[in-house]
């Protein structure tokens, strides 16, 4: 994990939140390729789970919300606490369900004091006279909840359908940990799916068959993610079943990546008892009744960190180590990277412009590389995960007069090179 997070700092992927300032812990900021990243995530998991079906619709709710609504969903009592213990001597703080012993400080021996109920809302205060109470959301899902009616109301849907949102989170955890696995701020992927209360099983299989489909989209080998099917007595008491998908994160052991429960008729039906406004789903025929939900949560960041530990590769070419990223083609920030084989050649770099800007044109995101030597280039295209490297050589121009117009292509994992014509390069490279 440790170089994960280097190879995140060095190469522009992930850097410490307020690093100039000593950092905030629990809050890590994107650097450009990681945007690239994040971005490429995003888009497969809207594709996929809201474009790609014809049951979904996708919403995006404000962060600040009514105080009702967190009182209504159970937020602000013990439900969304956690249980802290503080050192007596060296008074560092700790989830007591995370200790082996809930009596001595791991940290330096000491004494831990009580145990605790610690809530992990931020809260806020709307307005220039600060009386109106507001709470950084702690999850996407009840905006959700909150703009059912709206939904229903506006597009008609036919039930079963979903509610998909993107939005950030914010959890005042007590101990964030394990780079952008525990943090303060981060950002969920949710769907709220509604059925009937008899179909919820036929779903429930539905859904956690298409969940999988998810993981081989991000590239995630199936034996390094398990389900873990959450005991009776450990479900919220709303939920009828949950089940875990936990990965296999280096050095960690396997640890939740999503959370997938069904969650009754809770939510709509708290949300309707307290706001007065009728939940209800209208049937064409005039049945009346409150749908009951499932629920497939991910968490962008427990995505990404998933997704870093799988690619992170480390093998031996031409004689060195080398770290690459073995990074889907459809994940990389850069899809592929162009180069002149010398920098200084005005003719090599003037053809490797032209080449360029047709890829730039035809896929988007195509790096122009021409820092350092050629090996340099390549060690850094892979570590940043870059698939393929096209190359403009003395050949390209005509030194070779049958490879004139031609160019190398590299294969970031096996370091292959093929020789294509220009005018093929984009149908080679597709
Ligand atoms: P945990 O038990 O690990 O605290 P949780 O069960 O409270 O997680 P949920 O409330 O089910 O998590 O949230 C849904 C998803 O949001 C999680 O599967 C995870 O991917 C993500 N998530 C939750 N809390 C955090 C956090 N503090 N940092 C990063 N991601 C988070």
């Amino acid at each position: 994990m440790e170089k994960i997070v280097s190879l995140c700092k060095r190469r522009g992927f992930i850097f410490q939140g307020s690093e100039i300032y000593g950092g905030l812990a629990g809050t890590w900021d994107y650097g450009p390729l990681g945007v690239m990243l994040r971005d490429n995530i995003l888009r497969e998991w809207w594709k996929m789970f809201v474009t790609d079906r014809e049951d979904m619709y996708g919403i995006n709710a404000s962060i600040l919300m009514n105080e009702k609504v967190w009182e209504a969903s159970g937020h602000t009592g013990a439900g969304f606490s956690d249980p802290i213990t503080e050192c007596t001597k060296c008074h560092h703080r700790f989830r007591a369900d995370h200790l082996s012993d809930a009596t001595t400080c791991p940290d330096c021996g000491g004494a831990l004091g009580e145990v605790r109920n610690f809530n992990l809302m931020f809260e806020t205060k709307v307005g220039a006279e600060g009386t109106i109470k507001s709470y950084l959301r702690p999850e996407t899902a009840q905006g959700i909840f909150v703009n059912f009616k709206n939904v229903v109301d506006t597009m008609s849907p036919k039930i079963p359908f979903g509610i998909a949102q993107v939005g950030k989170a914010f959890r005042n955890e007590i101990a964030p940990r394990d780079f952008l696995f525990r943090v303060r701020e981060f950002e969920q992927m949710e769907i709220e799916y509604f059925v009937k209360e008899g179909e919820w099983e036929q779903q429930f299989e539905a859904w956690r068959e298409y969940i999988w489909k998810w993981f081989d989209r991000l590239g995630l080998s199936r034996e390094n993610i398990r389900e873990f099917e959450v005991p009776e007595n450990d479900l919220a008491h709303y939920s009828k079943r949950t089940t875990d998908f936990e990965y296999n994160y280096p050095g960690k052991g396997f640890d939740e990546l999503s959370g997938f429960a069904y969650r009754t008729d809770h939510d709509l039906k708290s949300h309707q008892e307290a706001s007065g406004a009728s939940l209800e789903y209208i049937e064409p025929d005039g049945t009346r009744f409150i749908p009951h939900v499932l629920e497939p949560s991910f968490g962008l960041g427990r995505a990404i960190t998933a997704v870093f530990s799988e690619a992170y590769t480390e093998d031996e070419m031409s004689g060195d180590v080398r770290t690459y990223l073995k990074l889907p083609v459809h994940l990389a920030p850069y899809r592929v990277a162009v180069s002149p084989l010398l920098k200084n050649k005005p003719e090599l770099v003037e053809r490797a412009r032209e080449v360029f800007l047709m890829l730039k044109k035809e896929f988007g995101n195509i790096a122009w590389d021409d820092n350092g030597n050629i090996g340099k280039r390549y060690r850094r295209q892979d570590e940043i995960g870059t698939p393929y490297c096209v190359v403009i050589d003395f050949d390209t121009l005509g030194e070779t007069p049958a490879l004139l117009d031609t160019v190398t292509i590299r294969d970031r994992d096996t370091g292959e090179q093929t020789r294509v014509a220009i005018s093929e390069l984009v149908a080679a490279l597709r």
